[in-house]
């Protein structure tokens, strides 16, 4: 059997040296391997937002949505809810998911939507020439803060941990086999899946020397105890001192909301049945 031509003719634009590349080429092996297992990967739909990461969806060639700025999100869940069949894949910048749409972010993951997030966060705006983000470090001096930034950057996996996403991992493009590995696990994972990825933008925040000094790869420990998993997130670098993880840092199984809209309107039994789920969830 021959697999599909994943490679578009359009022209790419991005940065000799950008993540995106990486991210790209990394998404095409995880939908070729699924393919050759047997998947149609005319039900595969790509959603990407606006900013340099959302080209991709030029660059491959499945079903693919441009959303606008911000969001990416709600258009994902939109298509999952609409066939519940799809595997739904959304490509999002750190501006896009942290700041625009942001509250997109935190309402997937309370609802546990079964949709794969991926968050190509290269700490800076890179389309628009290099201003600061939400995840940008204390002190980032970029075309809108040229003296530095005086805020401590968010910090994402916290956020989508408190927020109740069940599958919760951060990356780097420069360790692609692990990329590849946990972009899969995010999208066989039934329920809302972010996968917050370091992504060198070459031109407005090189940070490759940074990141391979202070990033390492998660210890093992149980991915379901939220607790071990919040302590690991907390490592974020605020003083750019602390490392990184890498690795998915939780995984727990609980009823998505395609589901449950599936049985609405949700029978007493139903309802105990996702609030004893829920409460376990939160140990
Ligand atoms: Fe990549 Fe940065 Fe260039 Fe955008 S500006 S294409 S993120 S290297």
């Amino acid at each position: 059997m021959t697999g599909r031509q994943l490679v578009t003719d359009a022209q790419n634009t991005w940065c000799p040296g950008c993540g995106n590349f990486t991210i790209q080429h990394t998404l095409k092996t995880v939908l070729s391997d699924l393919e050759s297992q047997g998947k149609s990967l005319d039900d595969v739909v790509l959603v990407s937002g606006i900013g340099c990461h959302a080209k991709i969806a030029d660059y491959v060639n499945i079903n693919s949505f441009y959303a606008i700025h911000g969001r990416a999100i709600p258009v994902a869940t939109g298509i999952k809810l609409a066939d519940k069949g799809l595997t739904v894949i959304c490509c999002v910048g750190d501006g896009d998911a942290y700041a625009e749409g942001l509250d997109h972010l935190i309402f997937a993951a309370k609802r546990n939507i079964d949709i794969t997030v991926l968050v190509h966060n290269n700490r800076v705006y890179g389309l628009t020439t290099g201003q600061y983000t939400p995840t940008s470090p204390l002190g980032f001096a970029g075309r809108s803060t040229p003296a530095g930034t005086l805020e401590y950057p968010i910090n994402p996996l916290e956020l989508m941990l408190a927020s109740g996403a069940t599958y919760v991992a951060r990356c780097y493009t420069k360790k692609m086999d692990q990329l590849k590995q946990v972009i899969r696990g995010g999208i066989d994972h039934h329920g809302f899946a972010c996968i917050d990825i370091l992504q060198i933008c070459a031109t407005f925040f090189p940070m490759t020397d940074y990141y391979n000094v202070h990033t390492y790869e998660l210890p093992v420990y149980d991915r379901t105890d939220l607790s071990v998993a919040c302590e690991k997130a907390r490592e974020w670098d605020y003083n750019q001192k602390n490392p990184i993880g890498l690795g998915v840092f939780y995984q727990r199984s609980f009823p998505t909301f395609d589901d449950r809209m599936a049985l609405q309107p949700l029978q007493k039994a139903d309802r105990e049945l996702v609030i004893e789920e829920f409460l376990k969830s939160r140990q």
